[in-house]
């Protein structure tokens, strides 16, 4: 173990601990046959897989640190059952939370330790993760995120990612994601899927992917996408006209569409495919705060529809409503075709505090100033062709030595 762990380090550890309990937890509501399907709002599905998860997560790394901010997707649920503490503990999922006050429910735990929410709601003691992952300390914390502080540190929930297709059987699209934000910036963080493997019998069934901006990432094996054709993923259950013209838009020889944000980031990191393209509003912060720092730690690129990285502080909005774009390489290529008018149809994200990442490679803003710059104007940006995507990728997918390392 690393000598004296990093907050970073030990929420991370703590993460990765409890996305395998998340997950055993999602697999045995399936095992048990009754999904408990709630409809949120339009399109938008919660099951009893995401609300017993959601309150593992959140309980367990609440009671490891009790002072960080954490806000999952299903914190109204959340919210309902420690209502009668009566404290605004939790955003809510459309509410900004501009003074955030920490919850304190420590003292909530009854005599055999479940943790007692409300008359009507225990959490069962052993959905209480306390455990660290001794693989995770085993790192050294990259020297910028060293001093982080509780109050610099935002945790960002999706206790089961492509709900609508853990309802229709697509179990490999199903992700646990915890992404850790210090200071607004995406910088660590869990994608955990239940059902790797889940059609191989005889290998093991999950697996866990984690990774820091600037130590890399771990738990699946790195390949580059094919150099003869361009590939992009987008959503398979949140389409319509603007999200379907601007994956068009990038001339692709094949469109993936799978569910979950967690997922077809798998997707890129794994070389299946080029670019994740979502020209829409309804990807929020929980969906892109963990995959986008795994993203970034093995060199990648997640933004919005201008180029912008999202901002993860308590107090933006919970939708990305700048669309997002998420690739391994030629980022700025990839914005360059997307048609003026769904860019102006997309909000300007604001943008998160620079950190210092000292040396390491912070893309954004400038991806975009280059695709100007090499194209003229933004929205006469020729396409990707096979050799350019070949050309820029042997000098921009510069893989960290460790990132193929397995847990
Ligand atoms: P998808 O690619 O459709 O699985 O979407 C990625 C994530 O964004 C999932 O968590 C979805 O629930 C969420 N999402 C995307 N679009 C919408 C929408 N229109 N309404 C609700 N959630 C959405
Ligand atoms: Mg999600
Ligand atoms: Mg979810």
């Amino acid at each position: 173990m690393a000598s004296n762990p990093s907050l970073v380090m030990r929420i991370l550890s703590a993460s990765v601990a409890v996305s395998n309990r998340a997950s055993n937890i999602i697999r045995n509501v399936l095992t048990k046959g009754d999904l408990g399907i709630v409809e949120k709002g339009k399109n938008d599905l919660q099951t009893e897989a995401d609300r017993s998860a959601q309150r593992c997560i959140v309980a367990s790394l609440h009671k490891q640190f009790p002072n960080v901010a954490i806000f999952g997707e299903e914190d109204e649920m959340t919210q309902r059952t420690l209502s009668f503490v009566n404290k605004p503990q939790y955003g809510t999922l459309s509410s900004c939370v501009p003074h955030w006050t920490p919850p304190k429910i420590l003292e909530l735990y009854d005599k055999n330790q479940n943790l007692q929410l409300d008359p009507q709601e225990t959490i069962p003691k052993d959905f209480i993760e306390l455990n660290f992952d001794e693989e995770v300390l085993k790192h050294t914390c990259p020297e910028y995120l060293k001093d982080t502080k509780d109050e610099d540190v935002v945790i960002w929930v999706d206790p089961l990612d492509g709900t609508a297709e853990f309802t229709q059987g697509f179990l490999d699209h199903v992700t646990v994601l915890i992404g850790i934000s210090v200071k607004g910036n995406a910088v660590a963080g869990v994608v955990h899927q239940p059902w790797f493997n889940f059609e191989k019998p005889g290998l093991p069934l999950g697996r866990c992917i984690w990774g820091v901006i600037g130590l890399g990432a771990f738990g699946f094996e790195r390949e580059t996408p094919p150099s003869n054709k361009v590939i992009v993923t987008t959503s398979r259950s949140h389409s319509d006209r603007m999200v379907t013209e601007a994956v068009e838009a990038c001339n692709p020889d094949e469109v993936v569409r799978v569910g979950g944000a967690g997922h077809k980031v798998l997707l890129l990191i794994e070389g299946k495919v080029h670019a994740y393209v979502f020209a829409s509003k309804g990807c929020k912060k929980w969906d892109t705060c963990a995959p986008e720092a795994i993203l970034h730690a093995v060199g990648g690129t997640l933004t919005d529809f201008h180029g912008i990285r999202m901002n993860y502080s308590a107090d933006v909005q919970r939708k990305n409503t700048g669309g997002v774009l998420a690739t391994v390489a030629d980022h700025g290529k990839f914005l360059g075709c997307i048609p003026e008018h769904i860019r102006d149809a997309m909000d300007k994200s604001s943008p998160a505090p620079e950190l210092d990442f000292k040396g390491i490679v912070v893309c954004g803003g400038a991806d975009l100033e280059k695709a100007k710059q090499n194209n003229g104007q933004v929205s006469a940006a020729k396409n990707p062709s096979p050799e350019e995507n070949a050309e820029s990728k042997s000098s921009s997918d510069k893989v960290p030595n460790d990132v193929n390392t397995k847990l």
